[in-house]
């Protein structure tokens, strides 16, 4: 044996040694890492088998431990270009169809086959001796039309995952650039090697692409050791960023547009490609007619409705790059139910007129601002006549109509700063800022009179609905006690008959 021949099997071997040794690295980190390391296994182990055969076709002493070497060879030589192709894209973020899987597998099956019955068609090669001249281990090949497809299947496989990586180096970050390298150059080698092979520039006899397999095997560990090949998939991130369901809009340093996602155009789908480049203020008017951030030198949170949706659009400065992202999260959804939960706190359903804790609350804050402003209080209780009866003699779906029509009647005559709300039952409170007693008491006989002469009108009945009220002014009282009081009056407006209004302190003067 030459010693250039024990060289070349030396390196073969190295290749083979690398390829595996990567096999069992991934596989027993395989759980840390995404899918996209199953695809690597295949690929390193198909590669590994090409070598250790192609290795052991070397140390061969007759054409027949030659020929079942080749064909042991072809699992690699057929299978690692298409595992490498596949391999990319999953690690591109491409979604892998049955499809494609049955595209890229069926020529590597049928040229394995060719391989293994070549004795009897020559398809595959034409001629497949020993070198006349060099005689074993070196080989005088001539190739048949299947080689063509098999070449011409293998090449478009390295190149399109080289083209395809190529293409996402400008959308890599920097730090993530030497697992693209290492990929480039893992397609890129063999490829051109390969290719100085066919146009006969390499030593004759020998397939020289094993004996540079070694170098992609180095930087697949670089890549794997310097930036987590696998655990991370950088390139993908167009896919991750295209998933997102909140709209997503990146700026350079002074503000112009460089990218928007999927979910954004989905939001505004005036946008568009073209408006790459111009500032985003003025992107932004074009789309809305709006200002956006007035100040987007912080990172601020704000809401926005832009046709009858609300965004929350949240804005920040990218530490690690000179930009920043805008994020519009559409709370649509999340605000009307908020909005629906609120207004159910605060008012009745049936009269939709504040509830009885949404009295007290805005009642003691009116209360207070009265007591700052010097200004009178006045509470007022208001409770249907004899409804007992209504209810008993037309039922209870009238009597809840009847309630609707105190509640309406009542709204429609009060100021928007007064607090009006059901107390409970058939029962309302009423509380007015900067009105005198007597002006109140006004104000209650109005709403009295109202209401007597706006009878409820159904389909087939008329019902006049009287009510009564009892009211009191505030002198240092608590809202509580001041309600009391209204109450006390209240039982007395009852007592002298109902359908009147009556005055704590005039009760209390008498
Ligand atoms: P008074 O003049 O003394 O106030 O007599 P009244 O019959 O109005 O007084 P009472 O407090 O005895 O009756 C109130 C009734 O209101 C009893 C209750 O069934 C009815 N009621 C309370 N809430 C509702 C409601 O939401 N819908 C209906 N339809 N009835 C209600
Ligand atoms: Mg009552
Ligand atoms: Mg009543």
């Amino acid at each position: 044996m030459t010693s250039e021949l024990t060289a070349t099997i030396a390196l073969i071997c190295t290749s083979a040694v690398l390829n595996l040794y990567l096999c069992f690295l991934v596989y027993r980190k395989r759980h840390l890492y995404s899918n996209i390391a199953d695809f690597f296994i295949g690929y390193a182990m198909t590669i590994t088998i090409y070598c250790f055969a192609a290795a052991f076709s070397l140390l061969a002493e007759s054409m027949v431990e030659v020929k079942i070497w080749t064909t042991i060879q072809y699992i690699g030589i057929a299978f690692s270009p298409p595992l490498g192709l596949l391999f990319t894209l999953k690690y591109l973020g491409t979604k892998l169809t049955p499809g494609i899987y049955f595209s890229l597998l069926i020529i590597p099956v049928l040229s394995l086959m060719m391989v293994a019955t070549k004795d009897f068609h020559h398809a595959h090669y034409r001629v497949f001796q020993q070198d006349p001249s060099l005689g074993l281990p070196y080989l005088y090949l001539e190739i048949g039309p299947w080689y063509v497809v098999h070449g011409t299947f293998t090449f478009a496989c390295m190149f399109f995952a080289f083209s395809f990586l190529l293409i996402r180096w400008k959308d890599t970050a920097q730090i993530y650039r030497p697992q693209l390298v290492a990929l480039l150059l893992g397609q890129f080698i063999p490829m051109l090697t390969a290719f100085i092979y066919l146009i006969g520039l390499t030593p004759p006899g020998i397939d020289p692409v094993p004996i540079v397999l070694w170098i992609t095997s180095v930087l697949y560990l670089w890549a794997i050791n310097s930036s987590r090949l696998f655990t991370i998939l950088p390139v993908a991130k167009d896919a991750i960023f295209n998933s997102m369901n909140d709209g997503v809009i990146v700026l350079d340093e002074s503000n112009r547009l460089i990218e928007f996602n999927q979910a954004y155009k989905r939001m505004f789908p005036q946008i568009n490609k073209k408006m790459t480049g111009k500032d985003i203020e003025k992107v932004w008017k074009d789309l809305t007619e709006e200002p956006l951030l007035k100040n987007m030198e912080t990172n601020v949170v704000t809401e926005i409705t832009i046709n009858h949706s609300i965004y929350q659009v949240s804005f920040s400065r990218l530490r690690k790059a000179s930009g920043s992202l805008i994020i519009f999260t559409d709370i649509t959804k999340l605000k009307t139910l908020q909005m629906k939960l609120e207004h159910q706190a605060y008012y009745d359903e049936l009269t939709q007129t504040l509830n009885r804790r949404a009295f007290f609350e805005k009642g003691e804050q009116a209360y207070s601002g009265a007591i700052i402003h010097d200004v009178p209080f006045i509470v007022m209780l208001m409770d249907v006549d004899f409804f007992k009866k209504v209810n008993d003699t037309h039922g209870h779906d009238i009597g809840d109509k009847a309630l609707q029509h105190v509640a309406s009647t009542c709204k429609s005559m009060l100021d928007e700063e007064m607090i009006f709300a059901r107390y409970g039952g058939e029962e309302f409170v009423l509380s007015v800022s900067g009105y005198s007693l007597e002006k109140g008491e006004k104000l209650a006989d109005q709403l009295r009179m109202k209401l007597e002469s706006s009878p409820l009108v159904t389909e087939n009945l008329t019902i006049t609905i009287t009510v009564s009220i009892g009211m009191a002014i505030a002198n240092t009282d608590t809202l509580e006690q001041l309600l009391i009081k209204a109450d006390k009056a209240l039982y007395t407006a009852k007592r002298n008959g109902r359908n009147q209004v009556s005055t704590f302190e005039r009760v209390e003067i008498i």
